[in-house]
């Protein structure tokens, strides 16, 4: 019996209805998506209700109460699960959530290992959370395989990947450290968040499970927090599944429809990301405040053979660094128009920010600590004559 005591699955599956065999595209629109069996209705319903009449005791049409599972949360979790390649997947009230779970797949006593540039939520989750309650990590730069075999103690059970990274966007090989890790008998968790599904499948690439905060690119308009997992291992599944019910972090049906329908439209969306982004690094290369670019879209980049190896393109995110320090940095932060400065990423404005200060000013002082130099762009899908000119503006102002 699943682990919500309902007989059915406790997560999306991915291969219902439109499945294997049709491109990204496609699946993004209907996977998990069919008409509506009684109305026709071409978008699923957003399923509203807290309970499910019974036909008798027991006996249901595979839901009972919507925190163990709804349907809008079901088709998104469907539709997830089969872009990511996934045999299952599930969704979260965020990401942190989605992350939480897969942490509680650890016990007191384990370890793990995590990158020395993670997501400062994630960091915080992982040692303000996670290390009262016993289990410890190591942070690692895990583009070098030698320094994670070194990390690695008997007790070690998990990798935590992320790439490209926040907000330095490194690469890593996740092909190579998927073997390194397996061959030692741990398990690979990939970030996916940065790259999304459509320029980057970290199963298929032998990662064990992937997250999102679908925050970002999936939901991609700014309008609804949310949080996925997918792995490939049914007993893995249902273990999440059985944490997704019991800690009860879920979604509601009005932001999994709204992340749903985001999703359709992912690739297109992304594809104007990376172009534009390709443009503003043009941009920015000659600017003479401009100390360095960090993008993997660069042939200098250290990860740019890695990333062109296993990315369908180099996504919407930049980083430079200014010359003059922090205080240019500031100026230009708070000195652009069009780019609006805010923490989050991956939707359809194009948002700045200073990681030092704001998304990352938990870890200051911290080994993961930033650059305060280093600004951070998300690349959004305006004009991207008018983003750079707003952009080069703000440079020429702040006289960095
Ligand atoms: C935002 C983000 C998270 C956390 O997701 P929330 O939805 O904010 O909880 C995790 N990882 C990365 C890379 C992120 O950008």
């Amino acid at each position: 019996m699943s682990p919500t005591d309902d007989g059915a699955p406790g997560y999306g599956s991915a291969g219902s209805g439109h499945g294997a065999g049709h491109g990204f595209e496609t699946l993004a629109i209907h996977a998990g998506q069919d008409p509506d069996p009684v109305t026709g209705a071409v978008v699923p319903a957003v399923s509203v209700a807290t309970t499910f009449a019974q036909s008798g005791v027991g006996r249901h049409a595979g839901y009972e109460y919507s925190r163990s599972g709804n349907p809008t949360r079901r088709s998104l979790e469907t539709c997830m699960a089969t872009l990511e390649g996934a045999a299952g997947g599930l969704a979260f009230a965020s990401g942190l959530a989605a992350e939480d779970a897969v942490l509680h797949l650890l016990r007191p006593g384990d370890h793990l290992i995590v990158p020395d540039d993670a997501y400062g939520g994630t960091y915080r989750l992982v040692n303000g959370v996670w290390g009262s309650l016993g289990v410890s990590h190591t942070s690692v730069p895990l583009g070098d395989l030698d320094a994670v075999a070194g990390a690695w103690r008997p007790t070690t059970r998990m990798v935590w990947a992320e790439t490209p990274t926040n907000p330095r966007l490194g690469i890593v090989d996740v092909a190579a450290l998927a073997s390194l890790v397996h061959a030692r008998g741990g398990l690979l968790v990939v970030d996916n968040t940065f790259a999304t599904p459509y320029l980057q499948q970290p199963l298929a690439l032998g990662a064990d499970l992937v997250v999102h905060s679908s925050t970002k690119y999936l939901g991609g308009h700014s309008d609804a927090v949310g949080g996925f997992v997918a792995g490939g291992d049914e007993a893995v599944l249902e273990e999440l599944a059985y944490f997704q019910n019991s800690i009860g972090a879920v979604p509601g049906p009005w932001d999994c429809y709204l992340t749903l329908r985001g999703i359709k439209t992912l690739a297109v969306r992304m594809e104007r990301h990376c172009a534009a982004a390709a443009r503003v690094v043009d941009a920015l290369l000659p600017h003479p405040a401009v100390a360095s670019v960090l993008y993997p879209g660069l042939p200098a980049h250290p990860g740019h053979a890695v990333a062109a190896r296993q990315m369908r393109g180099f996504g919407g995110m930049v980083s430079f660094v200014l010359r003059g320090g922090e205080a240019p940095a500031l100026e230009v932060a708070g000195g652009t128009k069009l780019w609006t400065l805010a923490e989050s990423l991956g939707a359809v404005e194009s948002l700045i920010e200073h990681p030092h200060r704001m998304t990352h000013a938990s870890v200051a002082g911290s080994p993961l600590a930033v650059d305060p130099g280093l600004l951070r762009l998300s690349v959004g899908l305006e004009t991207p004559d008018d983003l750079i000119a707003d952009l080069l503006g703000a440079l020429d102002r702040a006289g960095a």
